[in-house]
């Protein structure tokens, strides 16, 4: 009975709407605020207090009320203003980490994208013709020149690089594929459901573990539009099995003149092999096989923005894909084109992996590793106050984007392990666990330890 009463006193005591935004708080905050937003904070408060109060025992005054509230207005209005991206530390030691981020990007993609972003630009526009250009244009010589391709295109992603080649090229006709190459990649990015949404028809051919020529000779017709491989990324199938590799899959295309697609993911313009990585071809030797069409990503082991480009030669014309209406759906943005053209133009001067990121990182060289390690471990040193033992180890690491599935890279790795915790209490040693990373981090941070750059 005396907890309803009080219930109903205290819901009698939440404050008015006028009353909140009329305390010199919130009037100093709509200053800086639109009223709308703050009369929509203080909405949400009320609602919230109302709520709590129903549940709540405890008598409360006015005054009490107004001040709780009005606190809590403050302190969402302020969460409001904040971003929601951030910068984390990849302490995951995997390279290009589809979760937070992929590939960070050079200085000068960044100065490229700040310039082209910060006012108007030739994006659509032949300066040297004096009329309306497109867009592509910035780098389609550039790609073909760095692969060898004969014409480029690139689009919003990977992802839309295959949809758009697969309805360009197959739309209403069949495409044989491998079922071992029916792969999902993360992020539901699914090889049946883009060929169906292509409006392509899936001919599987094959097993799941072997697939061989004659299984996709037999699967040939006068519906056949397209042969797909697709690269299987983070995943691979190990024992008794059997692919057919690109090369032949391309002579059986020649032979029954037929255009030949890989959707291979990740997509390297760098040898891997001089970094100890094996299994990972170049474009440049994907295309020598004479395969008609490829497709990859611009941010997994290429290191630039969020794209997805694609290379034709042989039989296999751009100009159904460049016209295509979804083209302009799946169109890239100007703020990537301009980090892709930065990123580029990158690759064509000598030891470029020492200027892009992903590339950098994947090369470092063990001794730089644990030099950095060491850093690292000092740093870490002056904020734990024997909270923890710490060391470093060795450990391995990957480069991840789906490439390379299986290989890794040596490195150092710094352990930890929590020390005494007799005294505190578990909720107090979390405390000093959160305080300790979030000095780690700030730390970490300043000393660019997250590009390499260290
Ligand atoms: C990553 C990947 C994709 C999707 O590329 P996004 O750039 O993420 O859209 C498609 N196919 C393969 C084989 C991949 O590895």
């Amino acid at each position: 009975m005396q907890d309803v009463t009080h219930t109903r006193s205290n819901l009698r005591h939440i404050p008015s709407v006028d009353k909140v935004l009329n305390t010199p708080e919130v009037k100093n905050l709509s200053e800086h605020l639109p009223r709308w937003l703050v009369l929509m904070v203080i909405r949400e408060i009320l609602d919230e207090f109302r709520k709590e109060l129903q549940r709540s025992k405890d008598p409360l005054s006015l005054d009490e009320a107004l001040e709780r509230i009005v606190g809590n207005v403050l302190k969402k209005s302020t969460d409001l203003q904040k971003n929601s991206l951030r910068r984390v530390i990849n302490g995951t030691g995997i390279i290009i980490h589809t979760n937070i981020g992929r590939a960070p990007l050079p200085d000068e993609a960044l100065q490229l994208i700040h310039d082209i972003a910060k006012g108007y630009s030739n994006l659509e526009y032949d300066l040297s013709e004096g009329r309306r250009g497109k867009r592509i244009t910035h780098v389609e010589a550039l790609i073909c020149r760095l692969t060898g391709a004969r014409e480029a295109y690139v689009v919003n992603n990977n992802a839309a690089a295959v949809l758009l080649t697969l309805n360009s090229l197959a739309e209403g006709k069949e495409v044989i594929v491998s079922r071992g190459e029916l792969v999902e990649i993360g992020g539901s990015f699914r090889i049946p459901d883009v060929m169906r949404k292509s409006g392509a028809l899936m001919r599987e051919v094959g097993t799941t573990n072997r697939t061989h020529i004659a299984d996709y000779e037999k699967a040939v017709s006068d519906r056949t539009a397209l042969l797909l491989k697709v690269h299987t990324s983070n995943y691979r199938i190990m024992g008794f099995s059997a692919e057919v590799p690109l090369q032949e899959l391309a002579a059986l295309g020649r032979k029954y003149q037929i255009p030949v697609m890989m959707d291979l993911g990740s997509g390297n313009l760098t040898d891997l092999s001089s970094f100890g990585l094996k299994g990972e071809p170049t474009i440049q030797q994907i295309l020598s096989t004479d395969v008609d069409v490829i497709t990859f990503s611009g941010d997994k082991l290429l290191g630039g923005p969020q794209s997805g480009i694609i290379l034709t030669q042989g039989a296999v014309s751009m100009n159904p894909i460049r016209k295509n209406p979804l083209a302009r759906a799946l169109r890239i943005d100007k703020l990537t084109l301009a980090g892709l053209e930065a990123i580029l133009l990158l690759y064509q001067k000598k030891n470029h992996w020492d200027s892009i990121p992903v590339l950098r990182m994947m090369n470092l060289g063990l001794e730089k590793i644990k030099e950095r390690a060491a850093d690292c471990l000092s740093a870490l040193d002056k904020v734990n106050q024997g909270m923890m033992k710490m060391g470093i180890q060795e450990d391995v690491s990957s480069v991840g984007g789906g490439a390379l599935p299986g290989e890794s890279l040596p490195t150092f790795v710094i352990g930890f392990e929590r020390g005494d915790i007799s005294k505190d209490s578990d909720c107090l040693q979390l405390a000093k666990m959160g305080l300790f990373f979030y000095a780690f981090a700030i730390l970490a941070i300043s000393a660019k330890w997250l590009l390499g750059t260290g």
